[in-house]
């Protein structure tokens, strides 16, 4: 049985990167394939099973329903998830065959996460393979801390909208170590201290919301990567495998609602 692993994160996070980085890292142990839900995309640098381009012309679609970027996205991925009845009998097909399906998602994270069809895509997803969320996050756009708290909000709406196994894939260590953000996650102390001297609105309001994250801190699975090196990936592919285990933990939970 295949693990469903769904991508997502802010726009320029890295989500395609770490996606190809996935592919080619996998490559040589363990069958596996990946699919595009990025309808705006021009090019992808990774071989795809099912890509949503083939289904969905993302530019005719603003045109016949007269929309900007942002509506032909949404409404384009809103189009293909009403036809994914048809990609889980083309999943279905090799299910025997793959250990992992790897899902790139739109580069605006709204889209995928505001919009009925993300829903649609996870739970069916959800339903019939095992299935966990990464969150990338860009750990060069995220030393602020206000901005880094802005981005594990993003995150923990996510992990309480969809309540899937859940890690955090702190992207882009070839430029800036993430040992901050390991610290800020693990420790309270030390992100009280990087916003010390401000007393601003923002800065108040920031130390309040990570008091209250502290919860959601504690059981999250985190480690830093870097899509361009490849560096971290086996430490990520271990957690995974270990949110892989965690998604049976779900599925009991799903069963006992259902009776
Ligand atoms: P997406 O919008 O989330 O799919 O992000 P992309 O994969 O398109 O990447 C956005 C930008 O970040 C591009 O300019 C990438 O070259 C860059 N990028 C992605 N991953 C890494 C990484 O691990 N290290 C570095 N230095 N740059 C990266
Ligand atoms: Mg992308």
């Amino acid at each position: 049985e295949p693990l469903c692993i769904i991508v997502l994160g802010m726009a320029g996070s890295g989500k395609t990167s770490f996606v190809k980085r996935l592919d080619s890292h996998l490559n040589i142990r363990k069958p596996h394939y990946v699919i595009n839900l990025d309808p705006a995309v021009d090019s992808v640098p990774y071989m795809s099973y099912i890509d949503i381009r083939d289904t969905v012309n993302y530019k005719e679609v603003m045109k016949q329903y007269g929309l900007g970027p942002n509506g032909g996205i949404v409404t384009s991925l809103n189009l293909f998830s009403t036809m994914f009845d048809d990609v889980l009998k083309l999943i279905a097909k090799r299910e025997k065959e793959v250990d992992y399906i790897i899902f790139d998602t739109p580069g605006q994270i709204e889209v995928f996460n505001w919009s009925a069809s993300g829903s649609i895509i996870a739970e069916a997803l959800a339903a019939t393979y095992p299935t966990i969320i990464i969150y990338v996050l860009d750990t060069v756009r995220s030393t602020n801390p206000q901005t880094f708290m802005s981005n594990m909000l993003y995150a923990c709406s996510i992990l309480y909208k969809y309540k899937l196994p859940f890690i955090i894939a702190m992207n882009k260590i070839d430029i800036v170590d993430c040992k901050y953000a390991e610290n800020w996650l693990q420790d309270y102390d030390e992100f009280y201290d990087a916003l010390s001297s401000e007393s601003t609105y923002a800065a108040n309001l920031t130390r309040s919301l990570s008091l209250a994250l502290e919860e959601f801190y504690s059981t999250i699975k985190a480690c830093g990567v870097s899509a361009f090196t490849g560096e971290g990936m086996d430490a990520f592919m271990r957690l995974a495998d270990e949110a892989a285990i965690e998604f049976e933990d779900y599925r009991a939970d799903c069963e006992t609602l259902k009776r």
